[in-house]
């Protein structure tokens, strides 16, 4: 027997109630005139979620790290320039995959716990092809300036992971200059995690890879997926068959989030986010990130000298049905993560968890 369980860790989180009932909506087939019509408006909204008018945003049918890898594989051609900033784990994965697309990695790394720093990011090589970073690290708890990167990118196309920002924190995809950008599902969408929001603008679809080594990512052929043909009178083309379940979950959590609009949700991540935060220091607990950059909706603590942080974190679900995550890479004993994301992102929530924290910290 499961138990249901307060998700507030890294992720995911509790799916928005709405998200949840759609996963018990009949399964249509995945060219059927009235699941076509689902993923239009899917793809609709996650084009206002990202704050982008391109043509190119479409639900990938994998979690955020075929995210990662569609975007650089569909535009690293081995030797080109990848100017990665790693401030935590999310940056050195990029470091990663770019590394495996061939791509000649600059890895400008920083201190975790800090944001990244622009000036070093953009005067890191001459000419890079793609310029890479992290929005919201979920393994510090650091929110970067996208935007200011954008402003000084130069012919570089700008590659972000939007995955613990994206329908939680103000995302200005288009504005920022943003070229690339991919997502998760379960955190601030609060959907269950299973597919990755994806948007390429023209100006990188033009300069894309031919043929990348993947034929699933391929974002050339993911066009008819969508029905992009359908516009030149082409119509949908079989690639693959889509997850049409997840794809009716997205489908309510964006609705559910659109009808409560964007600003409202931005805010109701920063009170929740607020209330931990301060309930946190209040009980002299210490916040990993930088203050200035901390995210609301994933809020990283300095476990106190002499607690167990594994013992808490299994108290808080034993006791309380309470997820809190392990910190990331070097602080996985010495950081806890607490995510307030999507419909766990409400003073409630955060009250809940300063409540149960007391308990087992007592
Ligand atoms: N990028 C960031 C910032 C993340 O937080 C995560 C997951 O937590 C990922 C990428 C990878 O996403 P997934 O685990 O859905 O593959």
């Amino acid at each position: 027997m499961i138990r249901a369980r307060q998700l507030f860790g890294p992720g995911p989180g509790n799916p928005y109630p709405e998200a949840t009932a759609a996963l018990g909506l009949p399964i249509l087939g995945h060219l059927d005139p009235l699941f076509i019509a689902m993923m239009d408006e899917t793809c609709d909204m996650l084009r206002e979620v990202w704050g982008t008018q391109n043509q190119r945003t479409i639900p990938l049918s994998a979690t955020g790290s075929a995210g990662m890898e569609a975007a650089f594989v569909n535009t690293v051609e081995p030797g080109d320039v990848v100017v990665v900033a790693v401030n935590g784990l999310f940056g050195q994965r990029m470091v990663e995959v770019a590394s495996r697309c061939g791509a000649e990695v600059v890895a400008v790394e920083h201190e975790w716990g800090l944001p990244v720093d622009v000036d070093r990011v953009l005067s890191a090589h001459p000419s890079p092809k793609i310029v890479a970073a992290v929005h919201a690290e979920t393994s510090t708890g650091v929110r970067s300036d996208v935007a200011a990167l954008g402003a000084g990118k130069g012919d570089a196309l700008l590659l972000v992971d939007a995955v613990t920002s994206i329908g939680g924190l103000e995302l200005r995809a288009d504005d920022w200059g943003v070229d690339l950008g991919y997502a998760g599902t379960q955190k601030c969408l609060g959907v269950p995690p299973g597919l990755a929001p994806f948007t390429i603008s023209e100006r990188a679809f033009a300069r894309r890879v031919e043929r990348p080594r993947s034929w699933y990512l391929d974002l050339g052929l993911l066009g008819g997926y969508v029905g992009e043909a359908a516009s030149s009178g082409g119509g949908r083309t079989y690639h693959h068959t889509a997850p049409v379940a997840m794809v009716a979950s997205l489908h309510a959590g964006l609705r559910r989030i659109l009808d409560e609009g964007l600003p409202a949700v931005w805010a109701r991540h920063e009170e929740a986010g607020r209330i931990l935060q301060e309930g946190l220091q209040a009980r002299g607990l210490e916040l990993f990130a930088a203050e200035g950059h901390r995210l609301p909706d994933l809020t990283t603590v300095v476990v106190p000298e002499g607690v167990d942080s594994a013992a808490v974190r299994r108290l808080l679900l034993e006791r309380h049905g309470i997820e809190i995550g392990a910190g990331a890479g070097p602080y996985a004993a010495s950081v806890w993560r607490i995510g307030l994301m999507g419909h766990n992102a409400r003073p409630d929530a955060a009250l809940t968890v300063l409540a149960a924290l007391d308990d087992v910290l007592a």
